[in-house]
Formats: C-alpha cells, sequence, structure tokens
C-alpha cells in the first residue's frame, strides 16, 4: 500500500485533480481510498457524485455509530472515500480532525491488505502541527504538491517543503514531484521546472487548463466519469500512471524568500 498526500495551496486543484488521479488509478485495477483533510469537506464529493458525507468529526461530536460502514462510502470506481471534517467555525484546530481521523481509521481497521493506493488530500496554506500529522508521523511517505505559476501557489509550495524537509530524517517523508494545474499565467512551465529543480524535485506533471472540469464539478462528477474521452481525462490518465510510477523521491531544499522571488522575476514576468 502506498500512501500519498497532496498538499497545495487553497482552491488551487487538489480536491478535483486527485479524484480524477484515484479515478484513473481505478480504472487500472487498483483499489483507492481518498481521506480528505479539509475542514471544507469536499475531496470526496466527485467521486461521490454529489453525495456528502459523514465526516469522522462530525460522527464524533454528534456520538453516532463510528464503524467503517458510516465513515467510509464507495463511489466511482470502487473508490472509497473518508472525510475527516473540522471542528466548529471559530471553535477548535482544524488541523486536530486530521488526527482524529487517522486515529480513528487506524482503530477500524481501516487500511485494508487490498488497499493500493491510500491518498490523502490536505489544505496547505499552513502547515501547522496538524495538517503536518500525515507527513510528520511518517503515515505518508509520498507528496506531491500541487502549484501553478501564480506566486502565492510557488509560496505555499515551498513553505510545505520546508514542513518535508523538517521531518524528513526522522519519518522517512519524501517529495515525489510538483504537479502544475495551469493558471496560464507567462512562462508557467518553464517556472515551475525551474522552480522544482531550485528545489531538488521535478514537474511530475504540466494539468491544462480545460473548462470541462468545471462541467464535470457542475454534474458532480470527475472528468473520468463525464468526459472519459476527453483530452482532460487523458492527461488525468497519464498524470496517474506518472505517479504510479514515479520511484524518483527526495528531500525537497526549500528556497528563501528573496530567491524565490527572484525566480519569479526571470521567469515570471517577462
Ligand atoms: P482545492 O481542493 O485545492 O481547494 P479544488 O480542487 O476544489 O481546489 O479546485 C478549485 C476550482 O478549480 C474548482 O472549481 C475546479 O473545478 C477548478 N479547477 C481545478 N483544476 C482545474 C483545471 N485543470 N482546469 C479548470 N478548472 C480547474
Ligand atoms: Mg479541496
Amino acid at each position: 500500500m502506498r500512501q500519498i498526500a497532496i498538499y497545495g495551496k487553497g482552491g488551487i486543484g487538489k480536491s478535483t485533480t486527485s479524484q480524477n488521479i484515484a479515478a484513473a488509478l481505478a480504472e487500472n485495477d487498483h483499489k483507492v481510498m481518498i481521506v480528505g483533510c479539509d475542514p471544507k469537506a469536499d475531496s470526496t464529493r466527485l467521486i461521490l457524485g454529489g453525495r456528502t458525507q459523514i465526516t469522522v468529526l462530525d460522527a464524533l461530536r454528534q456520538k453516532l455509530p463510528v464503524s467503517t460502514q458510516t465513515l467510509i462510502h464507495t463511489g466511482f470506481n470502487g473508490v472509497c472515500c473518508v472525510e475527516s471534517g473540522g471542528p466548529e467555525p471559530g471553535v477548535g484546530c482544524a488541523g486536530r480532525g486530521i488526527i482524529t481521523a487517522i486515529e480513528t481509521l487506524e482503530k477500524l481497521h481501516a487500511y485494508t491488505s487490498d488497499l493500493d493506493f491510500v491518498l490523502y488530500d490536505i489544505l496547505g496554506d499552513v502547515v501547522c502541527g496538524g495538517f503536518a500529522m500525515p507527513i510528520r508521523e511518517g503515515k505518508a511517505k509520498e507528496i506531491y504538491i500541487v502549484c501553478s505559476g501564480e506566486m502565492m501557489s510557488l509560496y505555499a509550495a515551498n513553505n510545505i517543503c520546508k514542513g518535508i524537509a523538517r521531518y524528513a530524517p526522522l519519518s522517512g517523508v519524501r517529495i515525489g514531484g510538483l504537479i502544475c494545474n495551469s493558471r496560464l499565467t507567462e512562462n508557467e512551465e518553464a517556472l515551475c521546472e525551474a522552480f522544482s529543480q531550485a528545489i531538488n524535485t521535478k514537474l511530475l506533471y504540466f494539468l491544462p487548463r480545460d473548462n470541462i472540469v468545471q462541467k464535470a464539478e457542475l454534474n458532480r462528477q470527475t472528468v473520468l466519469e463525464f468526459a472519459p474521452e476527453s483530452s482532460q481525462a487523458k492527461h488525468y490518465r497519464q498524470l496517474a500512471v506518472a505517479m504510479a510510477e514515479n520511484k524518483d523521491f527526495s528531500i525537497p531544499t526549500p528556497l528563501e524568500y528573496d530567491d524565490l522571488e527572484q525566480l519569479l522575476w526571470q521567469y515570471g514576468l517577462n
């Protein structure tokens, strides 16, 4: 079983991308589970066709029965789905939800031996203890960061790399690469390529921006389900293969802020 964490800035496309990757992996007969680690609890919506599921934290808070039947739902292509959920707004720590969710899944023996991939979809604007938990504790040893050519997404990616580098020696966590989810900024692919080399990893895949993603989302489906023959679906399949075949993992070397800014000047603005 490979446990993979997908990090990145809010709104960058983590949930969309990870659900499409999950659908593509499942298409290739892999058994996949997605664990949503974002208080928004929308990491599994497309796989479940818009059905909302009870989150681990809600179940615990409302004293509902905590079982694999209530917390793990199966959706498109047989992908299993869990949402950690979050605290009530304004109260408590969102990161805590992730720790509780993973501990609960372990107690329920939800990490069954037939699983090939577990994908954690994790908000990465903040890398507080809770959000770092899957990498700190070595639950997920493999990290991919979704980014774009936009400054704030690279700033977030760089911060996430600081977290990975800190925990790498003890937990064994490594970065497997960056996924650029295009925002159509100037020189975007070259910038992400240069940034990935500067931080000692690689650009695993460049995903084009395509309105089919939004159309599929409106229909509460992954692109793989909504438009399986589309070019975007093919990109997600290729990305899933790149991930499944990846054997190239490293400890990232995050940049100083000035160096990151320099890189943006060099590529982003001309
Ligand atoms: P995150 O999980 O990182 O917060 P989402 O996956 O929810 O981000 O994506 C945010 C929005 O961007 C969604 O409305 C989604 O449809 C859109 N989106 C994501 N990837 C693409 C893409 N490659 N092309 C077009 N729209 C995209
Ligand atoms: Mg999300």
